[in-house]
């Protein structure tokens, strides 16, 4: 009952020619997908260029941040309208990047689900352990307290209107994946977490893996019953695996 969604995550890689050759090489295969819901997460500049070459494709358009502000002086910023200006379905939120690199808390992550909702975008909140707290044992209370500070501050009934995807840090762009027996025990926990405030938001929320997901592990990892697709960085980057992947959904 959930389809699978495989979203790309380009990061801040690319040029305008690559960008248009990667959205023409995506949208040529996705007419052989007739399963997963396909998205491409490209940088800013090259929205106006995603929302030109996806049109009339089943391709959905999304951006990898927004500005915690509706509008006004925010210098360098891009709001969640902005975005949906230039057609895009989807926004990542709260990336591990993010969160390291430029101060993401929970707090500023809740306000950017709040303005992308706001502006009729569908956010993907993203969540995940670092290798040291899984080596502590402290993954589920990292990850509770990733989703519990969100919902405490937005309430759990937005979480209809949103994806999560589980990266374990670990695993991102290292090339070491989570066993399909391990990303599954963490979606199951993530779903619990969701499901104790809200049964019937659980059921239908999609929680999609990320970290390391290429054509040779992607369809071990779609088959668990509680993983609902897929966020894809470096795979991305390549049509055809890229579409492979989202063949695997
Ligand atoms: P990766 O990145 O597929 O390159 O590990 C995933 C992500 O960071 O979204």
């Amino acid at each position: 009952m959930r389809q699978p969604l495989i979203a790309g995550n380009w990061k801040m890689n690319g040029s305008k020619s690559s960008a248009e050759a990667l959205l023409n090489g995506v949208v040529a295969g996705a007419g052989e997908i007739s399963k997963a819901e396909i998205a491409v997460c490209v940088p800013f500049p090259y929205l106006y260029l995603g929302e030109q070459l996806l049109a009339g494709s089943a391709v959905r358009l999304g951006a990898q941040n927004l500005c915690t502000e509706g509008g006004g002086a925010f210098t360098g910023e891009v709001s969640g309208s902005m975005l949906a200006d230039f057609g895009c379905r989807y926004v990542i939120c709260g990336h591990s990047e993010r969160r390291e690199y430029y101060g993401e808390t929970e707090a500023s992550i809740a306000q950017k689900l709040v303005r992308a909702t706001e502006s009729g975008l569908i956010p993907i909140l993203c969540v995940g352990e670092t290798l040291q707290q899984r080596e502590a044992g402290e993954m589920e209370s990292v990850i509770a307290a990733q989703i519990d500070g969100i919902v405490e501050r937005i309430g759990i009934d937005a979480f209809s209107g949103i994806e999560i995807a589980y990266e374990p840090v670990w695993a991102i762009g290292t090339g070491k994946t989570a066993t399909p027996e391990q990303a599954q025990a963490v979606h199951a926990y993530i779903r619990g977490r969701i499901a104790a405030s809200n049964g019937s938001i659980a059921a239908t929320l999609r929680i999609l893996y990320g970290g390391s997901m290429k054509p040779g592990n992607a369809v071990e990892l779609l088959a668990q019953p509680d993983i609902d697709g897929g966020l894809i960085g470096g795979a991305s980057l390549s049509a055809d695996d890229f579409l492979a992947i989202c063949l695997a959904g």
